[in-house]
Formats: C-alpha cells, sequence, structure tokens
C-alpha cells in the first residue's frame, strides 16, 4: 500500500510509542516523513525504522530535533519540513504526556507550573504548530490528526491537568474542522485508551508497575481485555489521515480503546 507516496507527513512526539509505529507506518506507505521529539537517540531509532519501511530511501526521512512547548521549535518544524520537502500534507500532533518531567503525576494540588506545561503540551502547543501549517495545508488541501485520549471525555482521578488538556484538545479539533472546512482542510482526533508506551514510564511507573496496571486495572475494564499497540494507534491515524478513505470525516474523535471508556463496573450480588 503506497497511498501516501508523493505526500510530507509530520509526526510530533516520533522518539517513541504511538509516534514511532505512526511514522514507520507512514513511511512504509509511501510519504516522506518528518519526525520530531527532544531525544536525538530515540529519534535515530525511529529514523531507521522509517528509512528501512521506506525500502532504504534515507531521502524520505528528517530529523527535527525540537520542544513542542517552544514556540521557537514549532515555527522551525514547519519551516524545516516545507523547505526540506517542498510541502505539508498530513500534521500529526502527537507528542503528549501527562505530567512534567521530574515532578509528579498531574494533580489539581501540584504546583500550577505542572499545569501550564501539561496545558502547553498537549493543547497550546497545537495551536502553535496549526498555525504555521495552515497555509501549507490550504495548498495541498491537506489535513491535521490529533492524538488525544479518552481523558478528553473521561474523569480520571488525580488527573486533572491532564484530562482538562486533553478535553481542550477535543474542542479545539470540533472548532478547526468547521473553520476549515471551506479551505478543504479536514482535522480529526484519535482518542486512545490504555497503550503500553513510554507514557506511564514518564510518570515514573516501572515495568513492574505496568504489567500489575495491565493484570489490575486494564484487563477487569476493558471489554478487549488488554491494552493496545502503537500500531493499532498508528493504523487508525493512517486512515483518519487518508483523504480517499476518511474524506467525508471530520472533526470526530474516533474512540480506539478496545471498549475501555464504555465500559461499567459489574453488578454487585444481590443477597438473597
Ligand atoms: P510516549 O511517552 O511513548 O511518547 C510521547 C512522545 O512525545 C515522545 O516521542 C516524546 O519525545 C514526545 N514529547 C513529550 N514531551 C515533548 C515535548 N515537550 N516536546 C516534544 N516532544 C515531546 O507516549 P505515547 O506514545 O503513549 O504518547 C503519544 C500520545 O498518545 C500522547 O499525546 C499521549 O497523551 C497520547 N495517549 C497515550 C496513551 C497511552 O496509554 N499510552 C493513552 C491515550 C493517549 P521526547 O521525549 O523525545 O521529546
Amino acid at each position: 500500500m503506497t497511498y501516501f507516496e508523493g505526500k510530507v507527513v509530520i509526526v510530533t512526539g516520533a522518539s517513541t510509542g504511538i509516534g514511532r509505529a505512526t511514522a514507520e507506518l507512514f513511511a512504509q506507505r509511501g510519504a516522506k516523513v518528518a519526525i520530531t521529539g527532544r531525544n536525538a537517540e530515540s529519534l535515530e531509532i525511529t529514523r531507521q525504522l522509517c528509512e528501512k519501511a521506506a525500502g532504504g530511501n534515507a531521502d524520505k526521512v528528517h530529523v527535527i530535533i525540537a520542544d513542542v512547548t517552544k514556540e521557537e521549535d514549532t515555527k522551525r518544524i514547519i519551516a524545516e519540513t516545507v523547505n526540506k520537502f517542498g510541502q505539508l500534507d498530513v500534521l500529526v500532533n502527537n507528542a503528549g504526556a501527562a505530567t512534567k518531567p521530574g515532578l509528579p503525576d498531574s494533580h489539581y494540588s501540584r504546583p500550577l507550573e505542572v499545569f501550564d506545561y501539561v496545558m502547553n503540551l498537549n493543547a497550546r502547543s497545537l495551536i502553535a504548530l496549526d498555525q504555521e501549517a495552515i497555509p501549507h495545508l490550504k495548498k495541498t488541501k491537506g489535513n491535521i490528526v490529533n492524538v488525544s485520549s479518552v481523558a478528553g471525555f473521561k474523569a480520571f482521578p488525580h488527573g486533572a491537568y491532564y484530562c482538562m488538556a486533553k478535553a481542550a484538545n477535543d474542542q479545539l479539533n470540533r472548532i478547526l474542522a468547521i473553520d476549515l472546512a471551506k479551505e478543504g482542510i479536514r482535522v480529526n482526533n484519535i482518542n486512545p485508551g490504555p497503550v503500553r508506551t513510554e507514557f506511564a514510564s514518564a510518570m515514573g511507573m516501572s515495568d513492574a508497575a505496568k504489567d500489575w496496571m495491565e493484570e489490575n486495572y486494564v484487563k477487569p475494564n476493558c471489554p478487549l481485555g488488554r491494552s493496545g499497540t502503537s500500531e493499532e494507534m498508528a493504523t487508525v491515524i493512517a486512515f483518519l489521515a487518508n483523504n480517499d478513505e476518511a474524506r467525508f470525516v471530520t472533526g470526530q474523535m474516533l474512540v480506539a480503546d478496545g471498549g475501555f471508556s464504555i465500559s461499567s463496573p459489574p453488578l454487585p450480588t444481590q443477597a438473597s
């Protein structure tokens, strides 16, 4: 499948997890990919995977070391991509985290510094990137896919900052979809449930703790009985970015969570 041949795709947060798998899939389907993140070593692994997926063509992969919470970096991501590849067809706003590195999990009792950072990373940075990208997307009738979360509409205890930021992400999606429809630009969100990536590690969770969560939290609460994989998220993102298959889809929140967000606790057994 080479649907994205001749197309240029930016994936933010491509150094690990969902972003890495997404960049690799776009490369496999023919796109030229600009991959961004802060960690040069991890991005190099993604670069190699993309190059291999692109049939060994190193020219189709461009690495941009950047922090999306910094406006000069968001400007540079778009400018460097267009400079390198000549156009922009798809912007995947994937970079995200639930807390600020070095600080505990986001919570309403945590410092407001954490709130500012989490809002910036998961919501404000999207506006910064979108503003720079839109003039280029107008030319290609391209589209935007944002990686939100079930946290955008479900309330997770102790997760106020992250849930608020992803809810903002979902609202931005709806509004931008209306504003940009007349330009022929579609905008959509994917809202993943639990996915086994570095996301929980960034909150300080060990692999053993992740295994425990999988057994005791995800399995009992997810109808499909497991966390999703980054590859499963990537195929949904590629669907939303496909201007043929998803041509009539805009402003949507596509939930990819194995049924996690629709399940309820079992009814209590009534005493006879
Ligand atoms: P990972 O931690 O594996 O990936 C997060 C990516 O974001 C990394 O590539 C990281 O790169 C990048 N990133 C983080 N902070 C910044 C920053 N300030 N500037 C630039 N890049 C940054 O987690 P996931 O793959 O799971 O996360 C991807 C998206 O999926 C996020 O938006 C997350 O909120 C969302 N999500 C994840 C779920 C899960 O259970 N895993 C569930 C629902 C949604 P680097 O460190 O190199 O900067």
